[in-house]
């Protein structure tokens, strides 16, 4: 792009004009159009450029332009249809600092004048830098008869009420001025000025359906699209904007809308991610637009989930939100071996555990966890194996410890590694998982029929 459109705003803005000629009445009747101060600089003066000086609309003086008429102007127009006076007119614009255009002179002009549909104050500029003037005015050509001939005026009645529109949320104003320009205007205009005002009336009064922004924490289970709430799966459909963390799977984000904005902002094991700040602002963004936001998280979010940080942004940004609770992974888990978590004679805790948090590792209550019958579902817990065989042996544990890792739980590549606490480092570096894995400590898998057929197969 040689030559880059701008709207110059020419108000009390001085324009020089080099040639009162049939060139310059050309160039002259758009200039017209504009708020400069316009200085016509010619002899022989057009019969038309002597009538609008005589009517005060612009300045005539009878012979070449001169330095002093230049100074301070901010265009220079070359249009006396003459090289020479055209060069010296160009000469003196461009000595005061003044960009330059010489009519069907593209080579020797700073800036050009486009093809324009005018349709004040919705204007159209059309270029072609010079290249083909006959596609300009085919497309100028199909533009006038597209656009209405008085559209000018209903977009000035709309900008009338623009102050009082301005109040709604982004998105709701998005949404009446398309109405109104596109739907109810054009037709309430064809009965006058007066019937669009009404109909703008009316429409403030009635009110665009202006939504406010809300965001749901949705938990969106371990994997299975079938254990997803009712209502998680209608909160997706009708989201506007859905925010997911890596683990959501694809079949899920598939419940979406396809108008909806689906965004990852997961992280993939240690590797980079969104900081979670920049996922807060995210949401609020979203919200304030008006957007509908599904924040998805994979299980349930109020589970190792990270959630308090975004409500708690979210509550200080005055962004309303809503937990809706998920099916979390050691329940899927649990529910493939076809076990429970908890069992009459065994435990009477469960409890939910990270194999490591901010500061690594996680520290627990090994003693508790060491006793025999414990129950534990351990999350995040691959890496950490060797260091939590470490800490229960040494507390206590007894190395034949069922222990019982599920891959992908519900997911249709779920994978069940049944071993003990002794042998699970191993097991688990035999099995090499690269799904999520969640460890369920003190449990093995059920041998009846009821285990699902992959996770039999894999027993
Ligand atoms: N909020 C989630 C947990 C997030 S922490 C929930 O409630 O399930 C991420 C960990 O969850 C993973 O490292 C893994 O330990 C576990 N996890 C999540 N989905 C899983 C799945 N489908 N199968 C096995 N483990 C899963």
């Amino acid at each position: 792009m040689r030559h880059y459109p701008v709207f110059l705003d020419l108000t009390g803005r001085t324009i020089v004009v080099s040639g009162a000629g049939e060139v310059a009445v050309a160039k002259l009747r758009l200039l017209l159009k504009t708020e400069a101060r316009i200085v016509v600089c010619g002899t022989d003066p057009d019969p038309a450029v002597s009538d609008w000086a005589r009517q005060g609309r612009i300045d005539l003086i009878e012979g070449p332009v001169a330095a002093g008429h230049v100074d301070g102007a901010v265009l220079v127009y070359g249009a006396n249809g003459d090289a020479a006076l055209d060069a010296s007119a160009a000469e003196l614009g461009r000595a005061a600092g003044v960009l330059v255009n010489i009519v069907d002179n593209l080579e020797d002009s700073d800036f050009i004048t486009p093809a324009i549909v005018d349709r004040d104050p919705v204007t159209v500029a059309i270029g072609t830098e010079g290249m083909a003037p006959v596609v300009a005015r085919g497309i100028k050509a199909r533009l006038e008869e597209m656009l209405p001939a008085r559209l000018g005026d209903l977009v000035r009645i709309g900008g009338g009420f623009r102050g009082r529109v301005e109040q709604l949320s982004s998105k709701a104003r998005r949404a009446f001025w398309s109405k109104f320009y596109f739907e109810t205007g054009p037709d309430a205009f064809a009965e006058g000025a007066e019937a669009a005002r009404d109909e703008l009336e009316r429409m403030l009064a009635e009110g665009v359906e202006v939504r406010r922004g809300f965001v749901h924490l949705v938990g969106a289970g371990p994997g299975d699209p079938e254990l997803l709430t009712l209502k998680a799966r209608r909160l997706l459909h009708e989201a506007d904007v859905v925010i997911h963390d890596r683990l959501v799977s694809k079949e899920i984000l598939e419940l979406a809308r396809r108008e909806a904005t689906v965004l990852e902002v997961g992280k993939k094991g240690f590797g980079p991610s969104w900081s979670q700040s920049d996922i807060n602002a995210l949401m609020i963004g979203h919200a304030r637009d008006g957007d509908r936001v599904v924040r998805l998280k994979g299980g349930d979010p109020t589970v190792f989930g990270r959630l308090d940080e975004e409500i708690e942004a979210l509550t200080s940004a005055g962004v309303p939100c809503e937990i809706v609770p998920g099916i979390t992974a050691a329940s899927a888990a649990v529910a493939s071996i076809g076990q429970s978590l908890t069992k009459r004679g065994r435990n009477t805790s469960v409890r939910f555990l990270t194999g490591h948090d901010v500061a690594g590792f996680a520290d627990q209550d090994w003693r508790s966890l060491a006793h025999e019958g414990a129950t534990a579902a351990i999350y995040m817990g691959v890496r950490a194996s060797e260091f939590l065989r470490g800490r229960l042996m040494m507390h206590g544990a007894r190395p034949d410890t069922p222990v019982t890792a599920v891959e992908n739980a519900s997911r249709p590549d779920q994978r069940v590694i049944a071993t003990t606490l002794l042998d699970l480092p191993h097991a688990l570096e035999a099995a090499d998982p690269e799904g999520p894995v969640m460890l369920l400590l003190g449990v093995a898998p059920r041998a009846v029929a009821s285990v699902p057929e992959e996770a039999r197969k894999a027993l």
